[in-house]
């Protein structure tokens, strides 16, 4: 819409429910401001139900309520199986209470998340679970350091000047595994520059600062390569946010 030159507040939209991957507070923050709506975060799989198992209120957007009368959630270790206390990330395990013909019990989702107890300030006392962080299978370890995709995009989307757009590509340095993030300017951004050229001052200093944002908040060195708007694949269906060579043996 920004491309075509359309304001999205002319369009009838006012509200989204979005799921089907995991996003962040970041993303929601842009959603809301450059789409002018309420962005709320749905969750549902298919092995217990598809789309419905627990959403977001639109009135405090803290949190998504799981429908408990139909789904029992626990969050556990995932290395060895125990119940963990409320508020604490962990895998989520759902049991399936009024489902016919294809229940589960204690299924375990992969998905990394926290369940809150309290009542919500919208007065709805369902449980609320956290955003999905990540996937018990996804998180990365990077020379003994463990990553979680998702704080990566946190992190870059705290730029205005870049895309929404990235990927992670992990591989095996001369001694030790390289982590390098591969992302491209908004358009705006190409803009005010006049060209794209990651040669440029302030293609580097925009550079400088995201590795060092990243290396903050992960705790390892990030290599930041800038490319060339649109090049990096968009989102059909799964986003392929990472690429690890250290399985390819190359
Ligand atoms: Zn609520």
């Amino acid at each position: 819409m920004e491309e075509y030159g359309i304001d999205p507040r002319e369009i009838s939209l006012r509200y989204g429910i979005l799921g089907a991957e995991p996003w962040s507070e970041a993303l929601r923050v842009q959603l809301e401001e450059r789409l002018g709506i309420d962005a709320v975060d749905i969750y549902g799989l298919s092995e217990v139900i598809g789309p419905g198992v627990a959403n977001e209120c639109r009135e405090a957007k803290d949190g998504l309520h799981i429908n408990e009368d139909h789904f029992l959630p626990e969050v556990i270790d995932p290395a060895s199986g125990d119940p963990l206390p409320p508020g604490e990330y962990g895998e989520l395990v759902f049991t399936s209470l009024t489902k016919e013909a294809f229940p589960v019990i204690r299924y375990r989702t992969g998905d990394i998340a926290a369940l809150y107890p309290e009542p919500c300030s919208c007065g709805r006392t369902l449980v609320r679970m956290s955003r999905v962080k990540g996937r018990v299978d996804d998180m990365l370890v990077v020379r003994g350091i463990n990553v979680f995709p998702s704080e990566v995009e946190y992190q870059l989307l705290k730029f205005k000047e870049l895309a929404p757009h990235y990927q992670i590509v992990i591989d095996r340095g001369r001694a030790l595994d390289r982590m390098e993030v591969w992302i491209e300017p908004a358009p705006a951004t190409v803009a005010a520059w006049g060209r794209f050229d990651p040669g440029i001052a302030p293609a580097a200093e925009l550079t400088n600062k995201t590795g060092n944002a990243l290396a903050a908040a992960l705790g390892i060195q990030v290599d930041i390569r800038l490319v060339e708007p649109g090049s990096i694949p968009r989102s059909e269906g799964k986003a392929v946010r990472v690429v690890d060579r250290r399985q390819i043996g190359v």
